[in-house]
């Protein structure tokens, strides 16, 4: 009958009411919906956005300060054993220079992310935060540096750190130890996280959607993981292989489950800071308009020097161009606005209504 809502309608109206959905209905909803039933949660996600954040779209500086990593994730390109890259960290003044650059643009929040790169002392990130903070008292810094022991997130969030982001990649073991070698764990980068929230930090948790091996069921367990830890953000991108990893002949995550995990985690998180991901951008030009018209709220465009963003390529054809880039903050302006929304400067915090 016209007009009559659908069994996934319904499961989407739970999530819209603040009800999590029992695992079989998640299941069903992520394996068997239409076109309508994706417009229908898209409409939903604007709407709850729209209710805590209005039109406003907020904006992070990404400065990708080095390409070193100790770990060796088999979907990552930046992983230890890759030979075939050239490794570069930048020096201090070029993180400052980067910011300074990025404050000059309007951006007030600043991601340093990184490999895990063990030059990058608790003290040597303490001061590069403090002379960030001190120079731009009134932006956010993020870091995005994997794991790392209590002490030194306590000292960076004493130093001035705002926020956190540490994808947990996937909440099911046997998955973690696929995506994983036998010397990282999923008990430790929960771990991590809960140290994160504990602290203080406004802190990021996520997952790549279509990552080799993932099961509708490990999405669902990663959105029950997520509405447990009640993170601030959410970073849910497509995987994209890179040629020289364990996963080169992997097949991509799609637009299409990316949006609808979108929208999902929108409803579900009705707060939460949710960016349109420069992956998305990479699978699909008009991807990050998708994004922001399925439920996200924010970009991440790259502030790094031109010389080190084909060097941090986590995967093959990463955008850094364009719209990716903050230089050309007049066609991110454009982006937002082609989705009806207002590109907003501020540092932007996770309001909880
Ligand atoms: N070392 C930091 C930053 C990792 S890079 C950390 O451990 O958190 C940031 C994110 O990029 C990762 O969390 C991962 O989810 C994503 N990523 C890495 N390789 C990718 C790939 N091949 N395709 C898509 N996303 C990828």
């Amino acid at each position: 009958m016209p007009g009559q809502k659908t069994s996934q309608m319904l499961i989407i109206d739970k999530l819209y009411k603040g009800q999590m959905p029992g695992k079989e209905e998640l299941l069903k909803l992520l394996t068997s919906h239409g076109s309508e039933d994706e417009e229908y949660l898209f409409k939903l996600a604007r709407k709850v956005r729209e209710r805590t954040y209005g039109k406003a779209v907020y904006i992070r500086g990404l400065v990708e300060f080095t390409n070193y990593c100790r770990n060796n994730c088999y979907y990552c390109g930046i992983r230890r054993s890759n030979s075939n890259i050239c490794r570069y960290r930048l020096s201090d003044k070029e993180i400052y220079n980067c910011c300074d650059e990025g404050y000059g643009l309007g951006l007030r929040t600043f991601v340093l992310q990184g490999g895990e790169d063990a030059y990058f002392t608790r003290e040597r990130l303490c001061t590069i935060i403090e002379n960030i903070k001190k120079k731009h008292p009134d932006c956010a810094v993020t870091l995005s540096v994997g794991e790392r022991d209590y002490k030194d997130y306590l000292a960076w969030y004493e130093s001035g750190a705002d926020r956190y982001l540490l994808r947990h990649e996937t909440a099911m073991e046997w998955h973690y130890n696929k995506l994983h070698p036998a010397e990282m764990s999923l008990s430790h980068r929960k771990e991590c996280l809960f140290m994160l929230k504990e602290i203080g930090y406004q802190t990021g948790a996520g997952f790549m959607a279509g990552s080799p091996y993932q099961t509708p069921e490990c999405i669902v367990e990663d959105l029950y993981f997520l509405h447990g830890l009640k993170p601030h953000m959410a970073g849910i991108g497509p995987f994209i292989s890179q040629k020289d990893t364990p996963f080169a002949s992997q097949n991509n995550g799609t637009l299409k489950q990316t949006l609808f995990l979108l929208g999902i985690v929108r409803l579900m998180l009705p707060d939460v800071l949710l960016p349109a991901t420069t992956a998305l951008g990479t699978i699909a030009p008009d991807g990050r308009k998708k994004g922001l018209l399925a439920g996200a709220n924010v970009l991440m465009p790259n502030l790094s020097p031109v010389y080190a963003r084909d060097k941090y390529n986590l995967y093959d054809n990463k955008a850094s161009a364009g719209e990716e880039s903050a230089q050309c903050i007049n066609l991110i302006k454009k982006c937002i606005e082609s989705a009806g929304y207002i590109m907003d400067l501020g540092c932007g915090d996770c309001i909880v209504k």
